[in-house]
C-alpha cells in the first residue's frame, strides 16, 4: 500500500450540499481528489472511477483489502453503455429501478475506461445510479463515473451522516459534504444481471420482493443455495462491526449489555423501530448501532428482526456484526 506523502495529509473542508458545492465536489473529482457525499444509501467516499490512482487513493483512506470490487456511480442510464454491457435483464431492472438503492454487475465492455481497480481485475463492473439529487448533480459535474465505496475506515460501521464520516474519515479526505442523514440507511442490493434471471449478491435498499415484482415470482437466484451462481468478492465474515461484540436475537439485555430494541421493546436503550417497520429500522440502524458503541457497556444484544422487507439486509448486516473478530473488547 503507498503512504500517504505529507502534503496529502488534510482536514477536509465540511460544506452544505448545495448548486456551488456540487460544482467545487465535481472538479476535486475531476482532478483525482477524494470527495465524501451522501447518497440516498450511505454516504459514498469517491473518486473518478477512470483515473487508476485516484482510485487506489479509496483504497488507502479507508484501508481497505485491495481484492474489494468497489461500484461505479452515475447520474443518467445513457452513461451505462459506455463501459457496461447491459443485457435486457438489466435494462429493464435500471428502468424501473433507477434512480435507486439497487446495484448492478456487468460484463465491462471491450473499451470500457473504467480502472480495473474498480473491477479489482474481473471482467464486470457494478453500476449504481444513486437517487440522492445531490449525489447525481456532483458526477455530472465531475463528468466521470465515481467509484464510491461506503465513506467509513474498512470493517467499521458505515456512515449515514457528514459527521459519522468526519469521524473516520477528517485527515484523508478533499472535502466532505453534508446532505443530511441518510434516508434508507443501508447499502445498495447488489445484482448480477449477466444472466436472465437476476442473483443476489448483496441484499440491500431494494427488497426482493420489489425486484420480483418486476421479474417474476421466485425468479431472483440466491447464491448460497447454489455452488455454481457467481458470488460477489470481498463481502468478509466481519464487517460493518462496532468496537464492542455483538449478540443477535436478544429478548432481554443481559448484565452489561445495551438493547437495541425493535417493535414492542421493554429495557431497550435504542428502539429501531417502536412500531416494528423494517424500513425504518434499516434507516436507524447504522446511527443507533454508533450510539451504543460505548465503553460503558460491554456488548450490544439485538433483538430479533424478521427478515420480510430491508429485514433481508439488515440481518446480513447484523450477522456480519456480531461474527466473532479476533480483537474484541470484552470488559
Ligand atoms: P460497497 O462499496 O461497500 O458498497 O460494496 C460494493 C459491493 O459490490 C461489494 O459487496 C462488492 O463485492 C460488490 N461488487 C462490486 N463490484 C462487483 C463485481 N464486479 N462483481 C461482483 N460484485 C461486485
Ligand atoms: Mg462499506
Amino acid at each position: 500500500m503507498v503512504l500517504m506523502s505529507p502534503k496529502e495529509k488534510m482536514t477536509a473542508a465540511l460544506k452544505a450540499a448545495d448548486e456551488e458545492t456540487a460544482r467545487e465536489g465535481g472538479r476535486l473529482l475531476a482532478a483525482g481528489k477524494l470527495v465524501a457525499f451522501p447518497t440516498e444509501t450511505v454516504y459514498g467516499l469517491g473518486a473518478d472511477a477512470t483515473n487508476d490512482k485516484a482510485v487506489a487513493s479509496i483504497f488507502e483512506a479507508k484501508g481497505r483489502p485491495q481484492f474489494n470490487p468497489l461500484i461505479a456511480h452515475v447520474p443518467e442510464l445513457s452513461w451505462v453503455g459506455g463501459f457496461a454491457e447491459m443485457t435486457d435483464t438489466a435494462l429493464r431492472l435500471a428502468k424501473r429501478f433507477w434512480p435507486g438503492p439497487m446495484t448492478l454487475v456487468m460484463n465491462r465492455t471491450k473499451a470500457c475506461p473504467v480502472s480495473y481497480l474498480v473491477s479489482a481485475g474481473l471482467d464486470s463492473v457494478a453500476v449504481r445510479m444513486p437517487s440522492h439529487p445531490f449525489a447525481r448533480a456532483l458526477i455530472a459535474e465531475a463528468g466521470v463515473p465515481v467509484a464510491a465505496p461506503s465513506a467509513n475506515i474498512s470493517g467499521t460501521v458505515s456512515p449515514t451522516t457528514a459527521e459519522h464520516v468526519r469521524q473516520g474519515l477528517e485527515n484523508r479526505v478533499s472535502l466532505i459534504i453534508d446532505g443530511g442523514p441518510c434516508r434508507v440507511g443501508v447499502e445498495s442490493t447488489v445484482l448480477d444481471v449477466r444472466g436472465d434471471r437476476p442473483v443476489l449478491l448483496r441484499a440491500g435498499g431494494l427488497t426482493v420482493e420489489e425486484i420480483e415484482d418486476e421479474t417474476g415470482k421466485g425468479s431472483v437466484l440466491f447464491p448460497e443455495s447454489d455452488p455454481a451462481l457467481p458470488r460477489s468478492p470481498g463481502q468478509l465474515s466481519s464487517h460493518y462491526a462496532p468496537s464492542l461484540p455483538v449478540r443477535l436475537n436478544a429478548l432481554f439485555a443481559e448484565e452489561g449489555e445495551a438493547l437495541l430494541g425493535f417493535g414492542k421493546a421493554e429495557g431497550a436503550v435504542l428502539n429501531l423501530s417502536p412500531s416494528g417497520d423494517t424500513a425504518e429500522a434499516a434507516a436507524n440502524l447504522f446511527a443507533y448501532m454508533r450510539e451504543l458503541d460505548r465503553p460503558e457497556f460491554r456488548r450490544i444484544a439485538v433483538m430479533p428482526i424478521p427478515t420480510d422487507g430491508l429485514g433481508l439486509a439488515i440481518n446480513d448486516r447484523l450477522k456480519r456484526a456480531a461474527y466473532p473478530r479476533r480483537v474484541t473488547k470484552q470488559s
